[in-house]
């Protein structure tokens, strides 16, 4: 027997889980609206064509496949900044923004937990509840405490603000508030604009450190400016935040890890001496971040034609998934009409919240072959407009 045999099986992963569970299931009829990953109509992946544009460009030229330095391609984080804050920011100019080329999304939380952990230890991080299913074992992985601030209301299927207000009023002073930029996940409900204001009010009185976690920057509202409104307001309002990026979804860079984790902060030495500690942090855990994909996005937003051909495509991808939210709610209303299902066109970005019970999951799965994480959030990303009508039947079924 092995000397292992004494370890504990670890539980499934709740939303890679689904796949495996999907890859395994032989009906025609199957659907994973589990993962969010961007199919086309056809339920394909897609690579964008500015990425194998920049790509044939980057063979042309000869790219090494050396070693980038700890913090990544310069390039790279010159342009992720310019992405996140606008081009040419002052904050960038007056040195006061802390960047490290990071794993993704989650490599750049994770980066930013270990800050928190080994810098300003003793605080404690707040979560939306819910939240994306990871956050939780970002921080826990890090040996961060987290809590839940409350942040959806079943009953309007809405936002619960008075409930996230409250919260974050009652959390110790110079607590990490994690904020998702825009398109929750997985609720698909953000704050508006006035609400965004309040919270980054009450960030000041309680001298909160905002946490801002961007997934979605375009792939959203398919505009790049209109997804980064709210990090952009609080760095307008001399709130020093930290901000995670991902390159996954907008510029469909899944399995090439791209992301940076960032630091706005008000002064240039401080800046400085959080960018040494991010080093040391990255490089003992993966010493040094992928080139590929830093390249990429690095040739995408340095060349005015590719720019403009990206933000072509992202606009095309954020119409095509609201485009089958409408399908998917009207074929909803016509076969349930005493449901409201305004809701599933007033949520945003990859996912809708379909209030479905954990029961309800399982019928969807068992008997109609769709697959969907067990908190009731669908894909919409992974749904064409040939398969809405029997999404559309399925969730009447389940909810009957
Ligand atoms: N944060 C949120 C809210 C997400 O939804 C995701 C992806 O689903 C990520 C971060 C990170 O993804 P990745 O590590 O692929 O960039």
């Amino acid at each position: 027997a092995s000397r292992l045999e004494g370890v504990e099986q670890a539980p499934p992963d709740p939303i890679l889980g689904v796949s495996e569970a999907f890859k395994a299931d032989t009906s025609d009829l199957k659907l994973n609206l589990g993962v969010g990953a961007y199919r086309t109509e056809e339920l394909k992946p897609y690579v964008l064509n500015v990425v194998k544009k920049a790509e044939r460009k980057m063979i042309d030229a000869g790219e090494n496949k050396e070693y980038l330095p700890i913090d990544g391609l310069a390039s790279f984080n010159k342009a992720t900044v310019n992405l996140l804050l606008g081009f040419d920011h002052a904050a960038v100019k007056e040195g006061c923004v802390a960047t490290v080329q990071s794993l993704s999304g989650t490599g750049s939380l994770r980066v930013g937990a270990q800050f928190i952990q080994k810098c300003i230890p003793g605080k404690t991080v707040y979560l939306s509840n819910p939240t994306w299913g990871n956050h939780r074992g970002i921080f826990s992985s890090a040996g961060v405490k987290w809590e839940y601030y409350r942040y959806f209301d079943p009953e309007t299927v809405g936002l619960d603000f008075e409930g996230l207000m409250e919260d974050i009023k009652n959390a110790p002073d110079a607590s990490i508030i994690v904020l998702h930029g825009c398109a929750h996940n997985p609720t698909g409900v953000d704050p508006t604009k006035e609400q965004w204001k309040q919270i980054a009010d009450l960030c000041v009185d309680k001298n909160h450190l905002p946490f801002f976690d961007v997934a979605y920057q375009g792939f959203a509202s398919g505009s790049l400016d209109e997804d980064a409104y709210a990090p952009r307001y609080f760095v307008d309002r001399g709130i020093e935040i930290m901000v995670a990026q991902s390159y996954s979804k907008n510029l469909g860079l899944y399995g090439e890890r791209v992301g940076a984790l960032n630091f706005i902060l008000s002064s240039s030495s401080a800046a400085k001496k959080v960018l040494s500690q991010l080093k040391q942090i990255a490089r003992a855990i993966y010493s040094n971040p992928p080139v590929h994909g830093a390249r990429i996005v690095s040739e995408v937003v340095g060349n005015d034609d590719m720019f403009g051909e990206w933000k072509q495509e992202m606009e095309y991808m954020a119409g095509r998934i609201k485009g089958v939210r409408q399908e998917l709610q009207d074929h909803l209303e016509r076969i349930n009409p005493d449901k409201d299902w305004s809701f599933i066109t007033k949520q945003i970005g990859m996912f809708s919240f379909t209030g479905l019970t954990p029961q309800q999951v399982e019928n969807m799965t068992n008997k109609h072959h769709i697959y969907m994480t067990k908190d009731g959030r669908i894909s919409l990303a992974g749904l064409s407009s040939s398969k809405a009508e029997y999404l559309a039947k399925a969730i009447d079924d389940s909810v009957r």
